[in-house]
């Protein structure tokens, strides 16, 4: 008897490739192990293991694996249900699902470039024979290939001497070398080691009443630590105490209090593994909470629609407790893992050692620990904090998805494929788990709500603040109205000035919200009307005062500001429009003892910085942020009493049939920032369409209103939720191939039946970084045979690619495209 596997290989091919296996290999393989194999002429690849059987292929001889590479399956059976739901779904293959699922360290292969890992002191008496020669060979070179492995140690296949050496952290692989940080260390104080009992404490006190000073301090952090035992920074214990730094050293110094280095940039547990009971639910709280039970009764999926600081996250907590409570994983899923630092404290504080986060942005090293104990099914990993990406972890007994910020359009994947969107895929994931799934928004997008007015998915709300703070008040200028009447310092009306001025001195803080980085999006000759363009991008050079710089927002180019204009030599170049640097330096002119942060790309492009802006921020050592849409993502700040939008038609005008949904979820996500506490908080909205619906239904709160008028609109426009699209990007660098390609295949395209085709048309910007970009837009109605269409597509693109002049030219599937 034969025997053979079916491999899934990291790369796009439609098919699955099959190998032949030995009786023992076949006895011992499972799917979901890895298998290195050869592939092409003399390529290695690390493949999955789908299937095992006795089948040889019939168009080709079966080559045989090289190795297998793992002692248990690395994936799980039901994983793979899922990937091939979203290959099929989002028009991929099963190779790009696994592809981008797995950390890349699970994805050796030929092409892979090896570095030495210096940040590890290798005991070389524990190495193999072989692990050592390479280890001894990158001590002589700075790289090695895959292939001069397999010289140097006489085999063919070196995988999985590779994979025992990155386990021991002995070597890295090229891609992680940009993710070398330092960490950032932060001073912390506690009480020294003999005064940690009460008693010890008051004889403390007493033994200091004759150095007022120093049992300040002693006070200020005990009121601090607030019954905890946990380090404060020594930043804040100087601002509670209101005493210096040298108060506080002849402290150390006596013993009486201890300083300690603590890492703060990096999501670690650092508690003292005592738990925080969570919090007692009030009545809004409780009823919504009851209203999701029911709905996972009738194993529906729930939308919680709850205003912002509701605490719908407090909701959530319960919801978790009670999933971890019979055993199960949970999974929570997040835009954007970055900005949330405050929420992950937040479920440490209540859940301790149970919560892993898994980031891109973690080191090769973290994500695989990450999956490997949720593979194990580890207490370590029960709950595990994630952006879209954690939907591929390996959980086995999934019991819950919490989908926070359902709305938010980052949870669909716009590069490379699979171009997914989380919350659907969730959504199947759950169902494949019969876990319970929650959705989470206080302005859910128009699908979900669509969802639950045709009852496929039940539904709670709370309509209240939590404490029964008041929602803000909410006030539109016209910019038009205090132009004319030249009320207007800068981007400044004399309303939001004197807003600002009036927070500043009630000691509260300020949001101002541009969704513009750079200083001005255009410079433009004021003698000859030219406006310098990227060389690789159809789209105008952004300003960058700060570092005296154009760039472009697409592909990165940059140039010096030139003195004058290119094309006529004139020097009077001038900026049309503002962002986010603009707006903080007239701040900085208008208040100028005033402390002002930034928050938008540019600011926040270390690994940690947004962390480093967003705990300033809290601790109040800034007045004012300034920022672009990454203000909006759920953070909880408790002294803030105003936000300013300083300009909301930008965002409306923007030409997408979403814009006025993303507008109205934007602006009230913004607001929801202002007054988070106690005493009711203020909006500004600055605006030269003070009359526009969406701004009206912003400042009233009407996200009914929004709702049924969109509904209608992309009813009658036939897009979603009414209606399903798929959008179908051509790309060349050839500006008539790729007009006569994409018009062939649209041409195609309206051949059938039940379709909808709009273009080929240029988007918005039409070119990047050098390639000519065109789409073509197809709807269908709900009722339509999706599979069917799909495979229709599939069946032009076959003959558009048997085209010789037309294979070049990349058609890029877009489903559901937000
Ligand atoms: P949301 O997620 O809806 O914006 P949060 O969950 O962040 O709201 O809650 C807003 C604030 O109210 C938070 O500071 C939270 O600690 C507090 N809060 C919410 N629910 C409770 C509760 N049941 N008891 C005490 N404080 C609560
Ligand atoms: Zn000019
Ligand atoms: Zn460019």
């Amino acid at each position: 008897m034969q025997y053979f596997v079916n491999v899934v290989l990291p790369i796009p091919l439609e098919k699955l490739f099959t190998y032949s296996v030995s009786e023992e290999e076949a006895e011992f393989l499972q799917v979901g192990m890895r298998v290195a194999v050869p592939f092409g002429k003399s390529k290695i690849y690390t493949g999955l293991v789908h299937d095992i059987h006795t089948e040889p292929p019939g168009v080709y001889e079966a080559k045989e694996i090289h190795q297998i590479l793992d002692e248990h399956p690395i994936v799980h059976p039901v994983q793979l249900q899922h990937w091939s739901w979203i290959a099929s779904y989002y028009m991929c293959t099963l190779g790009e699902v696994f592809r981008s699922a797995v950390p890349s360290a699970f994805l050796l292969e030929s092409e892979t470039v090896i570095l030495k890992n210096e940040r590890t002191e290798v005991d070389e008496s524990r190495l193999k024979d072989d692990e050592f020669l390479v280890f001894e060979a990158l001590q002589h070179r700075s790289s090695l290939s895959v292939q001069d492995i397999s010289d140097i140690v006489e085999r063919k296949n070196v995988l999985p001497i590779l994979n025992r050496l990155l386990e021991r952290n002995v070597i890295l692989l090229k891609e992680e070398l940009q993710e070398r940080y330092k960490p950032k260390m932060v001073r912390h104080i506690n009480l020294g080691k003999d005064y940690r009992t009460d008693a010890a404490l008051e004889q403390l006190l007493e033994k200091l009443v004759r150095a007022p000073k120093q049992s300040q301090v002693v006070l200020a952090l005990f009121q601090l630590q607030g019954g905890t035992k946990n380090p404060i920074t020594i930043r804040e214990l100087e601002k509670v105490s209101g005493c210096s730094s040298a108060i506080i050293k002849a402290l150390i110094d006596k013993g009486i209090l201890e300083e300690q280095l603590r890492r703060t940039d990096r999501v670690v547990y650092q508690g003292d593994g005592l738990e925080v009971q969570s919090k007692g639910l009030n009545e809004y709280q409780e009823n919504a909470l009851n209203e999701i039970k029911q709905s996972f009764e009738k194993e529906k999926v729930a939308l919680l629609h709850g205003v912002t600081s509701s605490g719908k996250t407090e909701v959530y907590v319960k919801l978790l407790e009670a999933c971890i409570a019979t055993g199960k994983q949970a999974l929570y899923l997040l835009p954007e893992i970055a900005l949330t630092t405050q929420l992950i404290s937040r479920l440490q504080d209540y859940f301790g050692e149970k919560v892993s986060v898994y980031h891109s942005k973690y080191s090769i090293q973290e994500r695989v620990e990450v999956w490997n104990n949720v593979l194990m099914g580890k207490p370590k990993a029960q709950i595990v904090i994630g952006a879209r990406s954690a939907l591929f972890l390996p959980f086995a007994n999934l019991g819950l998805i919490i989908v926070d910020e359902e709305h938010e359009a980052s949870f669909k994947q716009y590069d490379p494929a699979p171009r997914y969107h989380a919350r659907d895929a969730a959504v199947v994931l759950g169902n494949l788990h019969k876990a319970k799934i929650l959705l989470g928004s206080a302005t859910p997008s128009i699908e979900s709500f669509y969802n639950v007015s045709r009852e496929k998915y039940g539904y709670a709300s709370i309509k209240r603040r939590y404490g029964d703070v008041l929602m803000p008040e909410m006030e539109l200028v016209d910019l038009k109205e205090q132009t004319k009447k030249r009320r207007m310092k800068g981007h400044f009306s004399e309303r939001l000035l004197e807003e600002i001025t009036e927070t500043l001195d009630n000691r509260e803080q300020v949001i101002l919200f541009q969704n513009r980085r750079g200083y001005a999006p255009i410079v433009e000759c004021t003698t000859c009307g030219h406006s310098p363009q990227c060389p690789n991008c159809d789209v105008s050079l952004t300003y960058h005062q700060h570092r005296q710089q154009l760039r472009c927002h697409y592909c990165g180019h940059h140039m010096a500001f030139p003195q004058s204009c290119v094309a006529c030599g004139s020097p009077t170049l001038d900026t049309k429009g503002f962002g986010t640097e603009q707006v903080e330096k007239e701040l900085h002119a208008l208040f100028p003892e005033v402390k002002v942060g930034r928050m938008d790309l540019d600011s926040t492009r270390g690994k940690y910085s947004y962390e480093k802006i967003i705990s300033a921020f809290e601790a109040q050592e800034l007045d004012i942020l300034v920022g672009t849409q990454m203000l909006t993502k759920g953070l909880d700040f408790r002294h803030v009493g105003l936000v300013g939008i300083m300009n909301a038609d930008a965002l409306l005008n923007f030409p997408d049939f979403r814009a006025h949904e993303r507008s109205f979820q934007l602006l009230t996500q913004v607001a929801g920032r202002a007054g988070r506490t106690k005493k009711r908080g203020k909006v500004i909205i600055q605006t030269y369409n003070p009359y526009h619906q969406i701004l009206k239904q912003v400042s009233t709160n009407d996200y009914d209103g929004m709702y049924k008028e969109q509904l209608y609109d992309r009813e009658q426009y036939h897009y979603p939720p009414t209606h399903r699209i798929i959008k179908i990007t051509f790309k060349h660098r050839d500006y008539n191939k790729l007009n006569e390609a994409s018009l062939w295949f649209a041409k195609s395209l309206r051949n059938l039946s039940n379709i909808q085709v709009l273009g080929p048309e240029y988007p918005p910007v039409a070119r990047i970084r050098n390639q000519y970009l065109k789409n073509v837009i197809v709807k269908m109605a709900k009722q339509t045979s999706l599979r069917q269409t799909k495979n229709s597509i599939k069946r032009i693109e076959k003959s558009f690619n048997a085209i010789s002049q037309y294979k070049a030219v990349r058609v890029i599937y877009n489903v559901d495209y937000v």
